[in-house]
């Protein structure tokens, strides 16, 4: 039977800040069997304006899925998670949580603003990448992605 996903690359979101977590996992999604296109941004502005294909992203895709941190310049995480949930063409867009923070406060807030999961990035490099892989194989591989 064809498989749109065996031959379209996954599109994936990546909003986050911090160039080390960010290279990090660039480099982890290199070698993923899923065939994938990562694309990164910086704050929330920058997401909202990929998401709505404004100024320089007028050609991006439709993610598949949004990887998402928290604490952003200029709008953060709460703030594009409200914004692309309140949203009904994006609404269906799965959207990981992925910030340093393992405050109660935050996870709640994120799940009430209809986060699809939450993770608290650890600290150490190692558990880093395997926390990454876990989302590729999960995500990528078993979820049945909402199709386009
Ligand atoms: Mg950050």
């Amino acid at each position: 039977m064809p498989n749109s996903r065996a031959v379209q690359p996954i599109d994936i979101l990546l909003v986050e800040d911090n160039p080390g977590d960010a290279r990090l996992t660039q480099e982890v999604l290199k070698d993923s069997k899923v065939k994938n296109t990562l694309h990164i941004v910086t704050d929330g502005v920058e997401a909202m304006d990929f998401l709505y294909r404004r100024g320089s992203f007028q050609a991006a895709p439709r993610p598949d899925i949004i990887l998402l941190d928290l604490n952003l310049p200029r709008m953060d995480g709460r703030e594009v998670l409200h914004a692309i949930k309140d949203e009904e063409s994006l609404r269906r867009i799965p959207i990981v949580v992925m910030t340093t923070s393992d405050d109660d406060h935050d996870i709640l807030q994120a799940y009430d603003l209809y986060a699809n999961c939450y993770i608290t990035k650890p600290v150490d490099f190692q558990r880093f990448i395997e926390i990454v892989k876990t989302i590729e194989n999960f995500w990528f591989s078993i979820v049945r992605l909402p199709p386009d």
